[in-house]
């Protein structure tokens, strides 16, 4: 009797089935069996639902997040057409190789330069030590030849004619490999005058780079006298301008601007050299296959002039870009007192630009 109550005690606190109590000493029973395999299959099920929710609402919560951006910050236009990431570029270093250019030319003629001449040509180089002289002689407004791939912040923003051909290219490729966005020429040529006039004026706002630049530029100083420079902006789907900061899908443009004639002119790693701080937003035409070996090479105006003082045209640097066009380029130093004479080929193109202190650069394309 004390026996039996015992029982009825385990049995009532007990919350294992009875047919899942297996007694190990007896055969086990089909009916047994099966239910161990029920058991297993619900047990699976509800592990298998339970991670799957989990992972459904995760999931649910970090779209929310990649779905509402800032839109001050991110166009629009360009979230829908644009993937999130250029590929960046691989790019191999260029090589120099000395050759005689003289002998390779075979016939050559001469060219007379006046010292004042190099102030002028598309290498010159200004910066806090060397001004521009430069009044931008060749600017246009060359937003009537611009195709649809950017557009102008506002009519009558001037350029160097050279620039159009280029900027066109390199616009019309960023969009083939990136998908359309909307890119504005911000700042283009900006006389002596109106340097002076926005230089060490009280900012509007802080937050301006563009504004910033304008009034942390000694008068003379600045590259956008030269009508070789440029500053980009980006317009998003409501007409607000974001700010061009190279960064994302417009890496595109800083990573291989040097195929089309183009630097970005200031970058944070040669802040020393250019004595200005990174600016993704400012370009600078220097011409090909200068732009090229600039951006390979990661040298700076500065660095690169030095580079090329060192060849003369008997000692000249003979390059090939990256398309595979051949180049030879030598410096010439400039006689302050009388004309300069330079030599160069009779039938072969070339261009003289002056160097904004001491020479000229001859780039002569084979
Ligand atoms: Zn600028």
């Amino acid at each position: 009797m004390k026996e039996k109550n015992n029982d009825n005690t385990n049995k009532k606190h007990s919350i294992i089935p009875d047919f899942l109590k297996i007694d190990f000493t007896k055969p086990v029973t089909a009916r047994q069996q099966l239910a161990v395999m029920i058991t297993f299959l619900f047990v699976s099920c509800l592990l298998f639902t339970i991670v799957y929710v989990v992972q459904f609402f995760s999931g649910r919560q970090d779209q929310s997040k990649t779905s509402a951006p800032d839109k001050k910050n991110t166009p629009a236009v360009v979230e829908e057409s644009i993937p999130e990431e250029s590929e960046a570029p691989v790019r191999t270093r260029i090589t120099i190789e000395t050759i005689n250019a003289e002998e390779l030319f075979g016939e050559t003629k001469t060219e007379l330069r006046y010292f004042d001449d190099v102030y002028s040509g598309s290498l010159i180089l200004v910066n806090d030590k060397y001004s521009c002289r430069y009044e931008g002689e060749n600017v246009e407004d060359i937003s009537e030849d611009a195709n649809d791939k950017y557009s102008f912040a506002e009519d009558g923003i001037l350029l160097d004619s050279r620039l159009v051909t280029p900027l066109n290219k390199m616009f019309e490729d960023f969009a083939l490999s990136c998908g359309e966005a909307s890119i504005v020429v911000k700042n283009g040529y900006v006389s002596y005058e109106d340097q002076e006039e926005t230089y060490n004026k009280e900012p509007e706002d802080e937050s301006d780079c563009y504004e910033m630049e304008r009034i942390t530029t000694a008068p003379g100083h600045s590259e956008h006298q030269t009508g070789f420079a440029f500053d980009l902006d980006i317009k998003d789907a409501e007409g607000n301008y974001t700010g061009y900061d190279g960064q994302g899908l417009y890496s595109w443009i800083n990573d291989n601007c040097g195929d089309y004639g183009f630097i970005q002119r200031y970058t944070d790693d040669k802040s020393e050299v250019t004595g200005t701080d990174g600016k993704k937003w400012h370009f600078r035409y220097v011409g090909m296959p200068h732009s090229d070996y600039m951006v390979s090479d990661e040298a700076s105006l500065e660095e690169y002039i030095e580079i090329v003082k060192k060849y003369s045209i008997d000692k000249a640097m003979r390059i090939e870009d990256h398309s595979g066009n051949g180049y030879v380029i030598y410096y010439v130093e400039g006689d302050p007192e009388d004309l300069t004479e330079i030599t160069v080929p009779a039938e072969l193109d070339y261009e003289i630009s002056g160097d904004n202190y001491s020479g000229f650069i001859v780039t002569v394309r084979l």
